[in-house]
């Protein structure tokens, strides 16, 4: 049977009001009703058109859907010629009870937003990349797990030995990750044999293949410590070697560590990202060893031998007259070991001129001393270039 145009049918226009439609409705209603035109099969026909026309446009919901799609129906038998047959083909669909005014409640915004003829393609596509993951049939290979791991300033430079608990997934003992516990199969409990189970979706109902069985209804024999899952979740304690030199970010990967792969695939792998807490005074550019050491004025203008702490210990560092606020000295390889490339970083020592108390008169009378003998402007060079 052709589908009729309902507005056709109402003789109103697309845009007809709701008292537009209804108006129109009782006046055809009348006109064709069976009992003005006893025995007339046409009229009859025309009536029962008429009143399933009114019915969809007389319902806001189901004049959107008819508005959108073309057509509308509370009931589409499975594999009919309905939407689930334009939108090609959908994995095991019955639609049993389908609803559209239920279902467009949900995904209003969809329907309304949305004015192609692909609509519905769309919407179950989302509907069942929403629901439960395919079936898993195949090996995967396990995932990878990231872990962090804190350490001091010195247990990076130094390196150390920490121990972290990392659960994991790993390859079930008792069944060596088959899943299985020998045997005949049974029934899988999840569809009961049938291969496929229900799910609804507001007023929707359909039917996906079972994902326990992938549809074969049967089961394995399940092993009794994984559930047929192949793999068991457990926590253990894992001793992590961090290597001198350590960088704050560095990540390290333990091959094989991660969860392990299901049905027998490889497992992922486990990543442990080192975090190492600032020093206080210590700080790392990389390999080099950056540090601001405080020096008198008289240790600046005269120059002399300072002592200044690296991560070795104390070492002598000579700065020479007239050192300057701010100036930095190297110290060669006194920085960080870098295993990779067998060298070590660079200290830089930054220099802050410290200005003394001053309280006594002696003090004072030889600041005044000075600031005689040297009459220049300090901010000349500044004045010069503003
Ligand atoms: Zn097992
Ligand atoms: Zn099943």
């Amino acid at each position: 049977m052709a589908k009729q145009d309902y507005y056709e049918t109402l003789h109103v226009s697309k845009g007809a009001s709701q008292d537009e439609i209804k108006k129109s409705y009782r006046r055809l209603a009348r006109k064709y009703h069976p009992d003005v035109n006893p025995g007339d099969k046409a009229a009859e026909e025309r009536f029962k058109q008429v009143q399933e026309a009114y019915d969809v446009l007389s319902d806001a919901k189901k004049r959107q859907v008819y508005d959108q799609f073309g057509f509308y129906s509370d009931n589409i038998p499975p594999g009919g010629g309905g939407p689930g047959a334009g939108a090609g083909p959908q994995p095991d669909m019955n639609f049993d009870s389908f609803d559209f005014s239920e279902f467009f409640q949900g995904g209003g915004q969809r329907a309304s937003a949305g004015n192609s003829t692909g609509g519905f393609r769309d919407i179950f596509s989302n509907l069942f990349n929403r629901g439960e993951a395919p079936p898993q049939q195949s090996p995967e290979k396990g995932e990878d797990l990231e872990y962090s791991i804190n350490i001091d300033f010195w247990q990076a430079i130094k390196g150390t030995q920490a121990r972290i608990n990392i659960t994991r997934y790993e390859v079930c003992p008792t069944c060596h990750g088959t899943g299985s516990a020998g045997g005949h199969t049974i029934t899988c409990p999840e569809c009961n044999g049938t291969g496929s189970v229900s799910q609804m979706a507001g007023a929707m109902r359909f039917n996906l293949t079972c994902p326990k069985c992938g549809g074969s209804g049967k089961l394995k024999n399940a092993c009794p410590t994984c559930q047929g899952e192949g793999r068991i979740a457990h926590t253990e304690s894992v001793e992590v070697r961090i290597p001198p030199g350590a960088r704050n970010g560095s990540r390290l990967r333990v091959p094989g560590k991660g969860n392990a792969g299901s049905m027998g695939a490889p497992s992922g792998d486990l990543y442990i990202t080192t975090r190492v807490e600032d020093h206080l005074y210590f700080h790392r550019e990389g390999d080099d060893i950056q540090i601001r050491v405080p020096v008198a004025v008289w240790e600046a203008g005269l120059g002399a031998k300072i002592e200044v702490p690296t991560i070795d210990g104390r070492t002598l560092l000579k700065i020479p007259q007239g050192t300057h606020n701010g100036q930095k000295f190297r110290l060669r390889e006194k920085g960080v070991f870098n295993a990779r490339t067998n060298q070590r970083g660079d200290q830089i020592v930054e220099i802050a001129i410290e200005t003394p108390k001053v309280q006594d008169e002696r003090t004072k009378e030889l600041l005044r001393e000075m600031a005689g003998l040297h009459p220049e402007d300090p901010r000349a060079d500044l004045w010069a270039k503003v």
